[in-house]
C-alpha cells in the first residue's frame, strides 16, 4: 500500500495563498491552507473571505497587446489561475481596464477552494510553521501578523521586516534627456562595483531649485492611516516634503546636494542642487530617484518631479510613497524557485516575496504553488523564461535588482510589473513597436515553456 503523501502547507489565504493552493491542489497534491480571518484579522481586511480587495477593485489594464500587467493577466489565464477566472467571471465595465466586483471575486475563490477535495481548510493564525510540515509556502502579505514576522525575521537573521516603506520613484532610463543630464559619480568615485560614473545627475539652477522646493511644501500628501502611526520610519528615510519643511537649504545639503559633480553641458559650472538617480535593475533600464521618498499624491509626484531638468519627459516605473509593509530582501534570502536558502522547506508567495499589486502576488503564489507541487512530485521545478511576465517578476525577486552601491537602506523595494524588468529585445524595435514585439515574445516564449512539459492546471 502507498503512504499517502503529505500536504503541502499554505499560510494565508490572500492573492497569493489562494492561488497557490489552487496550483497545487490542480496537479493533484494535498494542500492544508491556513487563514487567521476571521477570528483575527489585519489592520485592512474586512471580512473572512479569502482573495479580499483591500484597496481598489482594479487589476489595471487587461491589454496583453501592449502592457506588461496585461501581459501578466494573459500568461496568468493560459496557466490555469484561478484567480484570472473568477476576475473573468466577476468583471465590471472599466474601460480598458479589468475591474472585479470584490465580493463576488472573492466569493467565488472562497467557494472554488472550499469545494476543492485536496484543499484542507484551517481557520487558524500559525505564529510559526512546525518542523514536520516539509513544505510550506507562506503567503501571509504587507501584514503579516505579528508573531509570525517575529518568527520569520528570526529565521532570516534580518532584524526588522516590518517598516515603513520608504519608497522612491523608479524611472525608465529612456525617457530620461542626455541633452540636460549626465552620468558620474560624486566626485568620479568608483567604489566597489562602480565605474565612476555610475549615477544619472539632473542640474538645478538656484531659481529651479527654489520653484522646486515651493511646489514640494505646496503639493498635495498621502494622510497616515491610523495603524501606520505606530510603526517607525525606516532609518534615515524621511520623505522629501518633510525634509523640505525643515529649512529650504535642508535638501540641498541632504540628497540634493550638488558636491562633486560638474555639469559637462554647461561648459562645466557647478549646479545649485542636484537630483541623483541610481541603477535599479542589472539590466540598467531602470533608475530610482535617490533619496526621494515621499507622500506626495501619485499625480502631484509626475506634475514636481516633471519640473526637475532632464525629466520632463519623465515616466516612472513606479512611484513613490510610504505605507506599512512586510517584505524579505529576497534576492539575499531566497532561491531561485522562491525558497529560504536558510531553511528550504520554507517557500514565500505574494507581497511578501517584494512584488506589488494584487495581480502581481497571485502570480507569484502560482508559481510558488507549481513549484511546491513539482517537488513533491520528485521533479525539478522548470523557471518560466525570463522573457516572460512571470520570468521578468520572479528575476526582479531572486536575483535581478543591484545591491546599494553606497551605504544606504537596504535598496531592494516591493516592484509591479514592468517593461523595465524584461531583457532588451535581440533586435531593437521602434519606441512605439517595442512594447508589443515584448509581448509577443513573451507570449511566444510561454508556449514553448508550456510545450516543453511544463504542467499547468487542469482547467
Ligand atoms: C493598505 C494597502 C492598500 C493596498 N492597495 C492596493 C491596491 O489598490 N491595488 C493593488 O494592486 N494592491 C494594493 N495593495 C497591495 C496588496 O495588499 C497586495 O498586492 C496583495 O493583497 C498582496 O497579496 P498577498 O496574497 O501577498 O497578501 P494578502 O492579500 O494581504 O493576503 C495575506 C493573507 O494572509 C493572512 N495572514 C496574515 N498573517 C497570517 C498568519 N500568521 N496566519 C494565517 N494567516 C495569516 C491574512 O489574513 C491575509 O488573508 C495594498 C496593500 C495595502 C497594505
Amino acid at each position: 500500500m502507498t503512504r499517502p503523501l503529505s500536504p503541502v502547507h499554505v499560510i494565508g489565504a490572500g492573492l497569493a495563498g489562494s492561488e497557490a493552493a489552487w496550483q497545487v491542489a490542480r496537479r493533484g497534491m494535498p494542500v492544508v491552507l491556513h487563514e487567521m480571518r476571521p477570528a483575527r484579522s489585519t489592520a485592512v481586511h474586512k471580512t473572512g473571505q479569502f482573495a479580499e480587495l483591500v484597496c481598489s477593485n482594479s487589476f489595471r489594464s487587461d491589454d496583453a497587446a501592449v502592457s506588461a500587467i496585461g501581459l501578466l493577466h494573459a500568461e496568468m489565464r493560459q496557466l490555469g489561475s484561478l484567480v484570472m477566472r473568477a476576475a473573468d467571471a466577476h468583471k465590471l465595465p472599466a474601460g480598458g481596464a479589468l475591474a472585479v466586483d470584490r465580493e463576488g471575486f472573492a466569493a467565488a475563490i472562497t467557494a472554488a477552494l472550499e469545494a476543492e477535495p485536496l484543499v484542507d481548510i484551517r481557520r487558524e493564525e500559525v505564529v510559526a510553521p512546525p518542523a514536520e510540515w516539509d513544505s510550506v509556502i507562506i503567503a501571509t502579505g504587507p501584514l503579516t501578523s505579528p508573531a509570525l514576522a517575529d518568527s520569520i525575521g528570526g529565521l532570516t537573521g534580518e532584524a526588522a521586516l516590518a517598516f515603513f516603506d520608504a519608497i522612491a520613484p523608479i524611472v525608465h532610463r529612456e525617457t530620461i534627456d542626455f541633452d540636460i543630464a549626465w552620468f558620474q559619480s560624486r566626485y568620479d568615485k568608483a567604489g566597489p562595483a562602480g565605474s565612476g560614473a555610475d549615477y544619472i545627475n539632473c542640474p538645478l539652477t538656484r531659481a529651479q531649485y527654489d520653484a522646486f522646493v515651493d511646489a514640494l511644501l505646496a503639493g498635495d500628501k498621502i494622510e497616515f492611516r491610523d495603524f501606520e502611526t505606530a510603526t517607525p520610519y525606516f532609518d534615515g528615510c524621511l520623505p522629501i516634503e518633510v525634509m523640505a519643511e525643515r529649512g529650504r537649504e535642508t535638501l540641498r545639503h541632504g540628497p540634493m546636494k550638488p558636491f562633486g559633480l560638474t555639469d559637462p553641458h554647461q561648459s562645466g559650472t557647478k549646479p545649485y542642487a542636484v537630483v541623483q538617480l541610481r541603477q535599479d535593475n542589472k539590466l540598467g533600464s531602470l533608475f530610482n530617484m535617490v533619496g526621494f521618498q515621499t507622500k506626495l499624491k501619485h499625480g502631484e509626484q509626475v506634475r514636481i518631479f516633471r519640473t526637475i531638468p532632464g525629466l520632463a519627459r519623465a515616466e516612472f516605473a513606479r512611484l513613490g510613497g510610504l505605507h506599512r509593509n512586510t517584505f524579505l530582501n529576497s534576492p539575499k534570502l531566497l532561491d531561485a524557485t522562491l525558497r529560504l536558502k536558510a531553511a528550504p522547506r520554507l517557500r514565500f508567495a505574494g507581497q511578501i516575496t517584494g512584488c506589488e499589486g494584487y495581480v502581481e502576488s497571485a502570480a507569484i503564489g502560482l508559481l510558488a504553488g507549481s513549484f511546491a507541487a513539482a517537488e513533491r512530485r520528485g521533479e525539478e521545478p522548470l523557471l518560466p523564461p525570463p522573457t516572460t511576465a512571470h520570468g521578468a517578476l520572479l528575476g526582479h525577486i531572486t536575483g535581478g535588482h543591484v545591491e546599494i552601491i553606497d551605504s544606504g537602506p537596504r535598496s531592494f523595494q516591493p516592484m509591479n510589473v514592468n517593461f523595465g524588468l524584461f531583457p532588451p529585445l535581440a533586435h531593437g524595435a521602434a519606441r512605439d513597436s517595442r512594447k508589443a514585439a515584448l509581448c509577443a515574445r513573451a507570449l511566444a516564449d510561454l508556449d514553448a515553456w508550456r510545450g516543453a512539459g511544463v504542467p499547468h492546471a487542469a482547467e
